[in-house]
Parts: C-alpha cells; structure tokens; sequence
C-alpha cells in the first residue's frame, strides 16, 4: 500500500496493488500542467486509488485527458485518459509520502523533451544554493 498527498495537506490518498507502469514523462502537456521539465507518474487501475480526503479540482485538457489537483495549495496529483490509458490513473509519484522508495521505470514522450534535459546528469551539483554553506 502506497500513500500520498498534496502540499497543504487537504488531498490524502492511498493506492494498493502494484503500479502498470512508472515512469518519468516529458511531454509538453505535463510541462504546461506542472511548470516543470518533466513529470514523473506511477500508473495505477483506477480502482486502486482511494482518496481518503480533500476536494480535488479536474482541468479538462486536449483529446479527453483530465487532471486533478488539489484546489487550495495547487499540487498536480491525478491523470486520466480514457483514450490513451483505459481504466488507468496516473498519479504524480512526488506526491508519494516516499517518493525516493518510487523511481521512475523509463522516460516516456521523449519526442518532446527539452532538449538540455538529456545533458541533467553532467550538470555541476550543489547541495544548497550556490555559495550557501
Ligand atoms: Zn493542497
Ligand atoms: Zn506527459
């Protein structure tokens, strides 16, 4: 059993059983939901989820796809997709309670990724902010 939930705390969820798929998407539809280069997702069969509580808010996107997040604090939690993944909902695996414990399997919708996204592992690393001790 797998829990999560958003950053305010309002959207509390547990998942059971074990993931279809994990994996971190780079598709431009993520980069505009999110604001970030890249998403990582774990899918699940969607009844599977259970949200214990909070409201969500649902964006309706391109070609049938809705996404959910929490309406008060903002964090992207659910996908679904009747099109492209029937029965399935994907959900945003930082929002795990142990995301660490959850690496993404494979990197999806590479067709679309940033380009300078492939070159993240060269990039000189700092603990902090540079120059913070
Ligand atoms: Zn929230
Ligand atoms: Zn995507």
């Amino acid at each position: 059993m797998r829990s999560g939930g958003c950053q305010c705390g309002n959207v509390r969820y547990k998942v059971s059983n074990e993931p279809v798929y994990s994996a971190l998407c780079h598709c431009a539809d993520c980069r505009a939901s999110s604001g970030a280069p890249a998403v990582a997702w774990m899918a699940f069969k969607q009844e599977y989820l259970d949200v214990e509580s909070g409201d969500l808010s649902t964006y309706e996107g391109k070609n049938g796809s809705f996404r959910q997040f929490c309406p008060n604090c903002g964090t992207g939690l659910f996908f679904r997709n009747e099109n492209t993944l029937p029965g399935l909902v994907d959900i945003q695996s930082s929002t795990l309670d142990n995301p660490e414990d959850n690496p993404p399997a494979l990197q999806i919708q590479c067709a679309e990724r940033l380009p300078w996204m492939k070159e993240l592992g060269t990039l000189p690393e700092v603990d902090r902010y540079p120059g913070a001790a």
